[in-house]
């Protein structure tokens, strides 16, 4: 989960009493770099408008810009649940990389969410996400999982490879530049390795500097 620039202009579509039409979908597409909101993905199989805070037909809630997210419909499926419904970081407002640690399973390579601190968002918010990549799910959702973390370590692998050779070559090192940018997929990991390993990577300090 990466800090998003949301349109401080509500499309005008959701004052006509929805949030289903183009105008909306075509602001969040753009204000959330076409990314999932929760597992950070670009290539998402089908894309929904999550509201954050459930609404339950609550009409002021359903029709809230502030609580309109772009949203895969894997991740979709697994916050609607109730224990997913309050308390999770709005990342239009907080920055997440200031309250989650979005790593690496150093045995398993696999995305691992831990928290920053102990906020009851911090916690519900890497509950979440661990449950967005993680194993322990019904059927259908651990194989959408599984993807997730195959493209997650597509993308961990590409970084880890130009880490190696971007002092030397120019190419690499705006590729390196890409991936810490907040708009590529996975932006939450690859600038969370960058940070952990600044030791390494001193000159990359100013590309993951948080918002
Ligand atoms: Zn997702």
């Amino acid at each position: 989960m990466i800090k998003v620039n949301r349109s401080p202009v509500a499309p005008p579509s959701l004052a006509k009493g929805t949030y289903q039409a183009k105008d909306v979908q075509e602001q969040l597409l753009l204000d959330f770099n076409g990314k999932c909101y929760l597992c950070e993905c670009r290539d998402m199989q089908s894309i929904v408008t999550e509201h954050l805070v459930a609404h339950h037909g609550a009409r002021v809630l359903m029709l809230d810009w502030n609580n309109l997210f772009l949203s895969c419909s894997h991740c979709n499926s697994v916050k609607n649940q109730k224990k997913y419904e309050h308390d999770i970081i709005d990342c239009c407002i907080d920055d997440p990389e200031k309250l989650l640690n979005q790593t690496i399973d150093d045995t398993t390579g696999e995305p691992l969410i831990e928290t920053i601190g102990d906020s009851l968002k911090a916690v519900n918010t890497a509950n979440l996400l661990n449950d967005c990549f993680g194993k322990d799910n019904t059927p259908y959702r651990k194989a959408e999982a599984a993807s997730k973390v195959k493209a997650f370590k597509v993308v961990m692998n590409e970084l880890y490879k130009k880490l190696l050779t971007f002092r030397e070559k120019e190419d690499d090192l705006r590729a390196v530049k890409g991936m810490l940018d907040r708009r590529h997929p996975f932006a939450g990991f690859t600038r969370g390795y960058v940070r952990s390993h600044l030791g390494d990577y001193p000159e990359l300090k100013d590309c993951v500097l948080l918002g």
